[in-house]
């Protein structure tokens, strides 16, 4: 019902150093969880399809279901309203009666939030900093990917966060298996992140199809991650994709009008 993932272990532990490997745990409850140092960090989590709609406010009966099932009061769980922005939001306590802001990534210290995010091909980002204990969850579509520097550069101005002590989960989402894009949005890509996002497909381009290159999401967010200054071994990619792995929430396998909307989020214990 729910993916697990653990960040990479920096300090030499059991995920080596080349950039740690997703381990993905099916089951209520993942077994494949970082074996604790000190303080352990935080677990991160991605409700699957078997989990059903997850959607804030329209699916809130079966994400209290959910969340209860996995211990989590659903009153902790912090979800903003997405709008495919790069705005990140810092809360440390928040006052239920404001209302919830328009943004598309959470950040925290507190551990008992929840920072949660809504995904189906888009890629969710887990981020934590053992240092400064900030943590907390991204969604980073196409028009969202840069938002890792808008959280990045809020956790330094909030918490006097160091961006090398950061790891990052690049989580599931379509990739460029079944990810194709129009020649704008490659030239977009290939501009903005580095000419390695993107790939143009000989086959589909001989078929005449009007969206043939193939573009790496993943590829942008690591690029864009070095350049922030994020070590190569503290970036885990999970390597799955959300479009041809069916346990996985996927728009463009399921179709916009009927998509499972999956939950994101990321708990300290
Ligand atoms: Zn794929």
């Amino acid at each position: 019902m729910v993916a697990w993932f653990s960040f990479p272990d920096a300090g030499g532990g059991a995920q080596g150093s080349s950039g740690g490997s997703g381990s993905l745990a099916d089951g209520a409850q993942g077994s494949s969880r970082s074996s604790g140092a000190l303080m352990r960090p935080p677990e991160c989590g991605l409700t699957l399809r078997s989990a059903g709609p997850m959607k804030p406010v329209r699916d809130s009966q079966n994400r209290a279901r959910v969340f209860e099932s996995l211990g989590i009061a659903p009153e902790s769980v912090y979800s903003p309203k997405q709008v495919h922005s790069r705005d990140v939001i810092a809360i440390d306590l928040p006052d239920l009666a404001d209302e919830i802001p328009e943004c598309d990534g959470v950040l925290t210290v507190n551990p008992d939030l929840v920072p949660c995010v809504s995904v189906a091909d888009c890629m969710p980002v887990w981020l934590y900093d053992p240092e400064s204990g900030c943590f907390g969850v991204l969604h980073s579509g196409w028009r969202g990917t840069g938002i890792v520097r808008q959280a990045i550069e809020l956790a330094a101005c909030e918490w006097n966060a160091d961006v090398t002590d950061f790891r990052v989960i690049l989580g599931p989402h379509i990739r460029s298996c079944c990810y194709t894009v129009d020649e704008e949005r490659a030239v977009y890509f290939s501009k903005e992140f580095g000419p390695s996002c993107v790939a143009l497909d000989p086959a589909l381009q001989e078929a005449g199809f009007s969206w043939p290159y193939r573009l790496s999401l993943a590829e942008a967010n690591r690029i864009l991650c070095a350049l922030l200054g994020i070590p190569a071994e503290h970036i885990c990619d999970t390597g799955l994709c959300t479009a041809c792995d069916e346990r996985f929430g996927s728009n463009r396998r399921e179709g916009a009008d009927s998509f499972t909307h999956m939950a994101a989020f990321i708990r300290r214990l």
